[in-house]
């Protein structure tokens, strides 16, 4: 009788114990040692094996990050990406083809070459996201299950916002936008090679969302400015920079140190100037104000337009639901360690994370292997102290041959990776070779999972 009572009750919990769990006790039992090892440098020596299917939407620079980390990290787990862009882009190099220093092909390569032996890379969008039965399903309509889910989809450049714009068009009529690929990167250089030649109305900007490299906008400015100074045209030219807030950058000391060098180089400032509408064909820009709409007429434009999460996130239940990043869809993951606050076997990593600070490639180094990190320790029952303080740098190019390398966290503290060799607010020639020559194999080796 007492037999069959305990025999009934292991029934009922059998049956309650969900797929998770099921895999953290088989990771226990067959990872041994591994189980006890915190550290990720520690963990990789023995490879911890699990039966877990994880997914990983989006095969960016973070995706790719997430999937070479897990790989070196477990044995026996599916691993499946998901991305229908066959292109891999070094995002970070855009600026650089769009300041004429580097060709389009600098910063393109293919997903493929860096998808590790044993994953399997579908090609294709995901069009919806059902935390609740733990599966996506694709545009072509696979519906895939998942034990666990890494949300890596970058986020979505929102060009229909500003009425009138027309991305066809960029690269005519002084309309250049850096943002939106190698190739209109490049038609952005082509522009501003003639604006330096010719003068004119300079007109720059950020969007009043967050965005990806915040400083890239503002160094954009710094390099048109260097442009015509190099060509003996600069007297020929007005430059005006347009900031979304009353500030250029968040970190108030950066915002300082950059408002002075804007005056030093005599690019005036507009605060609280968000981007509303442009006339392509008058090339007029307008801008929403305190004081109303403001127009701006201007020979040579760098459109940086409003960014929020891919659709089929923002339309899922996994953005924040209130707060400063419901509305754009941010996905509502804890700020120290990348996991989801409401459905602990996703995590979210790169630009689509909602926490506050650093949609960068810099971020993505630190934050992929803390979130992994977790995930791993959650497949062997485990937790694990990885933690992720908002590191994030920002190489600010201020003319060609200078830049400052400013790394910072989430309480605005400069975090220098250097201390006493590169001084992150000093205008310096090693920290432009670090940003033209070094960072390029640096984020290769992280999408290799190296770095
Ligand atoms: C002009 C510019 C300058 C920059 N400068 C710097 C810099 O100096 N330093 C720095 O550290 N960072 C810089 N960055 C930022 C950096 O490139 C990004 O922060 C980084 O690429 C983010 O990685 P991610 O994986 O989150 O997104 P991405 O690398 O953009 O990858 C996202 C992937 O998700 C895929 N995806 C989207 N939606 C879906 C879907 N529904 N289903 C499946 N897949 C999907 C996309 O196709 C894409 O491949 C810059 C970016 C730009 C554009």
């Amino acid at each position: 009788m007492q037999k069959r009572k305990v025999n009934h009750e292991e029934s009922a919990v059998s049956k309650t114990i969900d797929r998770r769990t099921f895999l953290q006790l088989s990771a226990a039992t067959v990872a041994g040692s591994a189980i006890t090892l915190s550290s990720p440098t520690a963990q990789s020596a023995t490879k911890v094996k699990s039966s877990a299917h994880i997914v990983i939407a989006g095969a960016g620079a973070a995706g790719l990050t997430a999937a070479n980390l897990l790989s070196k990290r477990l044995e026996g787990v599916k691993i499946t990406l998901i991305d229908a862009r066959k292109a891999h882009y070094y995002q970070p190099g855009f600026t650089l083809v769009a300041a004429g220093i580097k060709e389009a092909n600098y910063v393109e390569s293919t997903t493929a070459e860096y998808v590790p032996k044993g994953v399997e890379l579908i090609t294709e969008s995901i069009v919806e996201f059902d935390p609740d039965a733990n599966s996506v399903s694709t545009a072509s309509g696979q519906t895939i299950n998942y034990d666990y889910l890494i949300l890596a989809t970058g986020l979505s450049l929102d060009y229909e916002a500003i009425s009138g714009m027309d991305q066809n068009r960029i690269g005519t009529q002084g309309l250049g936008s850096m943002y939106h690929s190698p190739e209109k990167a490049h038609a952005t250089w082509k522009l501003l090679d003639k604006f330096a030649d010719t003068g004119g109305n300079g007109v720059f900007l950020r969007p009043n969302t967050e965005m990806k490299c915040a400083g890239a906008p503002l160094k954009y400015a710094f390099i048109t400015e260097d442009h015509l100074v190099r060509r003996g045209n600069r007297s020929k030219a007005n430059l005006v920079y347009n900031a979304n807030n009353n500030s250029l950058f968040g970190v108030p000391i950066v915002h300082e140190k950059l408002r002075m060098l804007f005056e030093q180089r005599d690019i005036a400032i507009n605060y609280n100037h968000i981007l509303s509408a442009i006339d392509i064909d008058k090339q007029i820009a307008t801008f929403s104000t305190p004081n109303g709409l403001v127009e701006q007429e201007y020979d040579f434009i760098n459109v940086v337009p409003p960014m929020r999460a891919a659709a089929a996130v923002r339309n899922s239940p996994l953005p924040w639901q209130s707060g400063p990043w419901a509305e754009d869809g941010w996905v509502e993951v804890n700020k120290n360690n990348l996991r989801h606050e409401r459905y602990p076997n996703i995590f979210a990593v790169g630009d689509i994370a909602g926490v506050p600070k650093g949609k960068t490639a810099a971020s993505v180094k630190w934050q992929v292997p803390v979130a992994v990190d977790h995930l791993v320790a959650d497949i062997q029952g485990n937790t694990s102290d990885a933690f992720y303080d908002g590191y994030t740098s920002c190489p600010m190019v201020t003319r060609l041959g200078r830049a400052m390398l400013i790394e910072f966290d989430y309480h605005n503290n400069l975090t220098p990776s250097f201390p006493g060799i590169i001084a992150p607010l000093e205008e310096l020639w090693i920290s432009w070779v670090m940003k033209t020559m070094a960072l390029k194999p640096t984020y290769i080796s992280m999408l290799r999972g190296r770095a």
